[in-house]
């Protein structure tokens, strides 16, 4: 099984015995300077360390659910589809990260799927000290849910005012829900500040990650305007490739008690040592968090861990066994083959040259499912003008494609910026600023004529073999077919005689009515997040995608509690390098997220 045994190999080599490198020749094979001493660094080295097990006893948990249980009366779990068992206990972790919050008044919670977000935080404003308004944040997919479940834990438990709700209790916190998707639309610019919110709640917080998100950065300025609010963050993957993902969530939640740098810099420095990649710094000062031969990510995680404030699951929320095994839907035809190469080379099957790698890679992958995207023209642009419009294109896209081959420089790093540099450089009067400018000698002949076609995207279908393997799978097992393109997944629908279920919020309603008693296919993009799906235990990922945290998403959505099968099983598509290299990458990340966060990942469950 050379293939996972390639899959197993994410470990970096070990030197041979007795052949250690002394730490300069380190640094020089690496090329990259060992993590420094930093203020912020003896800050976290002083920050005391707790153990979070001893710190509340099964008394504090008792006399929390007490403060917090619902007046007993009817409800109707025994009645809901499929029936659910009522939720009258806390877990645990539940119950340790509502307790750390309001001893602590923030909390970082790198909480695993399938261990209760949700209930954590609907009673979170109920438990947070003085708190009269606060903002929940959840991912758009879990709306369609969201009314469900609130009346589902509220039958059970004394929940704050919804607002927007149909009863107000007075005295009792109000609590605004909101979808990341909505923070992000142009009217909610000033959406925090109109609301006021003493406490902000996130669940899947990973959604702000990125701080040049506009979303992010709302709320950013939201804190930076009202620092005394105080800041839940849960997420089952804070870090799905950088520690940058979460040090600014941290840092808000927890602040000088951050377990995380609190200077951007450092925060670099130390992803230079952490963070996955192919050229990785050595540890240097940051030895000081490990214990004697333990891996810098771990000590990093432990550190981190024992923190005041944090609360965090290292144990998966289901023990049942997950089965992942990869696939080969029969032979690969020799002409997708050879159109794949094509790709790889800068060019798509119908003539058109790429300018960068990710469109290569893109079309590479459709190609691995039978298909490639192309234009059609349905403004019935005439031949003639076409064939010279697209020739001078192909020109122009060559002519990028091989500088953006060479070193990248800044203002000249992307075709965008290629392309401006371009105008640049051909205007009259001549451009005196201090931008850099590119003499690209096929830019005038496209600047003439590129707005005169304007082609749509369309899809052509080279095989369908994939198509009826995937129908195939569907139609002599019950499982949940999982497709990236929506072409594909309503080719192998039609084909299957089954559903499939895209993007909107019809089809997110939908899925949720599926019994399990026949094969589905869903989007991964619109799908593989938040839903619960366990009435289904065999997954097939037919185009299996590279980002490791999606992964633990996807094999969460029928890999959780309430799943009844003795064990849940996922195939995985491998029949091209394209797909054999995602899943490989995917590892590697999962691998990442495990060493940093502490959280188990599915996808390294099984070998
Ligand atoms: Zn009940």
């Amino acid at each position: 099984m050379k293939l996972l045994q390639r899959l197993g190999v994410s470990l970096p080599p070990s030197q041979p015995p007795g052949d250690v490198p002394p730490v300069a020749e380190n640094y020089s094979r690496t090329g990259r300077s060992p993590v420094g001493w930093s203020s912020d660094l003896s800050r976290i080295l002083a920050l005391p360390r707790r153990d979070l097990a001893a710190s509340y006893t099964a008394a504090d948990v008792e006399a929390l659910e007490a403060q917090l249980r619902a007046p007993a009366g009817p409800c109707g779990c025994a009645a809901m589809s499929p029936a659910r068992p009522c939720p009258t206990r806390l877990r645990r972790v539940q119950a340790l990260a509502l307790l750390e919050a309001s001893r602590v008044g923030g909390l970082l919670g790198p909480i695993g799927t399938g261990h209760g977000k949700e209930l954590t935080t609907f009673l979170m404003p109920m438990v947070m000290p003085a708190c009269r308004v606060a903002v929940l944040f959840i991912p758009a997919n879990l709306l369609p849910q969201f009314t469900a479940e609130w009346d589902y834990y509220g039958a059970h438990w004394s929940l704050p005012n919804l607002a927007g709700g149909r009863w107000f209790r007075p005295g009792l916190p109000v609590l605004h829900v909101i979808s990341y998707n909505k923070l992000s639309s142009q009217e909610a610019t000033d959406l925090l500040e109109r609301i006021r919110p003493d406490l902000v709640i996130l669940n899947e917080a990973h959604n702000l990650k990125d701080p040049k998100a506009s979303r992010t950065g709302r709320f950013l300025r939201y804190f930076e305007k009202r620092p005394e609010t105080r800041l839940v963050a849960l997420s089952g993957t804070f870090a799905s490739k950088s520690i940058k993902d979460y040090a600014h969530l941290s840092r808000l939640a927890l602040r000088e008690g951050s377990p995380l740098p609190l200077a951007h810099h450092v925060v670099e420095e130390w992803g230079t040592a952490l963070d996955p990649g192919k050229v990785i710094a050595p540890p240097g000062a940051l030895e000081r968090l490990c214990e004697p031969e333990e891996h810098v990510r771990e000590g990093f995680c432990r550190r981190r861990n024992n923190t005041r404030g944090v609360v965090a699951t290292d144990e998966s929320a289901l023990d049942k066994p997950l089965v992942i095994r990869p696939r080969y839907p029969g032979p690969v035809p020799a002409e997708l083959l050879a159109l794949i190469e094509l790709a790889h080379g800068g060019e798509r099957p119908d003539g058109e040259q790429f300018q960068e790698q990710l469109q290569a890679i893109a079309c590479a992958r459709q190609l691995s499912a039978g298909f490639f995207h192309r234009w059609c023209y349905p403004r019935g642009e005439p031949p003639e003008l076409i064939e010279e419009w697209f020739a001078k294109r192909k020109a122009w896209n060559k002519e990028v494609w091989e500088e953006l081959k060479g070193e990248r420089r800044e203002h000249l790093d992307s075709p965008g910026l290629l392309t401006k540099a371009a105008i640049r450089a051909h205007m009259s009067p001549p451009y005196e600023g201090d931008k850099p400018v590119w003499d690209a000698s096929t830019w005038t002949g496209w600047a003439e004529i590129h707005d005169a076609v304007q082609p749509e995207p369309q899809a052509v279908w080279v095989s369908d073999f994939l198509v009826q393997d995937a129908a195939e799978w569907a139609r002599t097992q019950v499982g949940i077919v999982w497709v990236e393109f929506p072409e594909l997944g309503e080719r192998i629908a039609r084909a299957a005689g089954v559903p499939f279920y895209g993007g909107g919020r019809a089809a997110s309603e939908a899925i949720l009515q599926e019994s399990g008693r026949r094969s589905i296919v869903a989007s991964i993009k619109a799908h593989a997040t938040g839903k619960n799906l366990q009435q289904f235990c065999r997954n097939l990922v037919v185009t299996p995608p590279s980002d490791g945290a999606l992964w633990e998403q996807l094999l969460a959505r029928t890999h959780r509690p309430g799943q009844r099968a003795a064990c849940v099983e996922a195939e995985v598509c491998q029949h091209t390098r394209d797909y054999t290299d995602a899943f490989v990458t995917a590892r590697e990340r999962a691998l990442f997220i495990k060493q940093t966060d502490g959280q188990i990942q599915k996808l390294l469950l099984t070998q």
